[in-house]
């Protein structure tokens, strides 16, 4: 969806206004300027200047300093404000076949994805009617469960496969998380999952400062990713993961799906330490930080639910056993998971949370992190 309240808080992503302090001021300068000196300006220490607000044109929105004009998608209840300029690489995320075969529906996030859905609302700490930002939102499912727990959801991904659901309910954007299109201190609550590990160390870098402005001086951002680390604990998780894989060989659980998922994973976060000397540079500070040492996940989630998942899908496609018949361009994966099912992952959730409760202290790769600013900006 498109609110009013969304069109205050967009900006172009590439052009900064003229304003600033003395170091990244530019008078009259124009558009050459936000070309030349963008990176400059908005690591400027006193936050850079703003970007520059659109004007309504036709059905569109227009840039009065690069003169692009921006899509507005009501129908499909986003904007599009992706820099018309490249800005780097595109992720596998942008390439739609690449997409479908993740099977995303709107049920509410379950396992693991719906542990780090619960660590994202206490750790930001959440409040009723509070506006949160999902950078790198991909079909809008984590943001539609912020917005069944109270909060007012807004998403950004660069590929425009958000879920009819999110569409109707997600104040939605397209756009480069390098360049994100917001107005400074637009949203002070977002959060990012499983999207840095996607990026190189300088990609990583400018979605730090961009989410800085983001957020603004009190602000908070929250982050699950991993650096390049691992824990005693981790050895169990590799054992069960080699385990899987050779399942795998044998047909008896589908591995390829999670291959898939990982498959343009750039790892540029080579320890914890690296990671807040990113944060640093950015104006962020690392307030909290949890580990996910994943063994009731690795076994529970990548082991037995692999193996049920699979040999549900023998059943149904033995011959003369199959009750409701799949249109063959559909995965049968993306159905939506019946009621005794969707109880089930509910009680595995709760179990799979104990990974954070008992070894969440244990330092390991991946983890949950609070970010706040440094308030290099004066407050604001
Ligand atoms: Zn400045
Ligand atoms: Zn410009
Ligand atoms: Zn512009």
């Amino acid at each position: 969806m498109i609110p009013a309240e969304l069109l205050q808080k967009i900006a172009c992503p590439v052009c900064l206004e003229a304003g600033g302090c003395d170091a990244c001021r530019r008078e009259g300068v124009g558009h050459p300027a936000c070309l030349s000196d963008y990176a400059g300006r908005v690591s400027c220490a006193c936050g850079g200047p703003d970007k520059v607000r659109l004007v309504p044109e036709g059905p569109g929105l227009r840039c009065p300093c690069c003169g692009v004009v921006y899509g507005v998608h009501a129908s499909e209840g986003y904007v599009d404000l992706v820099p018309r300029s490249r800005v780097g690489e595109v992720t596998q995320y942008a390439d739609h076949d690449f997409h479908e075969q993740l099977h995303v529906t709107d049920t509410p996030p379950l396992l693991s994805a719906r542990v780090k859905a619960d660590m994202m609302r206490r750790m930001l700490g959440l409040r009723p009617g509070e506006a949160v930002l999902d950078l790198g939102c991909g079909a809008g499912k984590m943001a539609l469960y912020a917005g069944s727990r109270g909060a007012r959801p807004a998403g950004l991904d660069v590929a425009p496969f958000f879920l009819p659901r999110a569409g109707r309910e997600v104040a939605l954007v397209l756009g480069d998380l390098r360049r994100l299109p917001f107005r400074k201190a637009a949203f002070p609550r977002a959060y990012s999952l499983d999207v840095l590990e996607h990026l190189d160390e300088t990609g990583v870098r400018e979605v730090l400062l961009e989410a800085r402005r983001t957020v603004g001086g009190a602000g908070r951002l929250f982050v699950y990713t991993h650096a390049m680390e691992s824990s005693r604990l981790a050895g169990f998780q590799r054992a069960v993961n080699r385990l899987a894989r050779r399942l795998g060989e044998r047909g008896l659980i589908d591995h390829a799906r999670e291959a898939m998922r990982k498959s343009d994973h750039r790892n540029a976060i080579r320890s914890h330490e690296h990671f807040e000397a990113l944060c640093e540079t950015a104006g962020f500070r690392v307030t909290q930080r949890r580990y996910y040492n994943v063994v009731f996940k690795a076994v529970i989630e990548d082991l037995l639910l692999r193996l049920y998942e699979q040999w549900r899908r023998g059943r149904s496609t033995a011959p003369g056993e199959s009750r409701e018949p799949v249109p063959a361009h559909e995965p049968a994966a993306a159905k939506p998971p019946g009621r005794p099912m969707l109880a089930l992952g509910r009680a595995m959730s709760v179990i799979l949370k104990l990974d954070v409760i008992l070894f969440g202290r244990i330092r390991t790769g991946p983890f949950f992190g609070l970010l706040e600013p440094t308030g290099r900006e004066g407050g604001r």
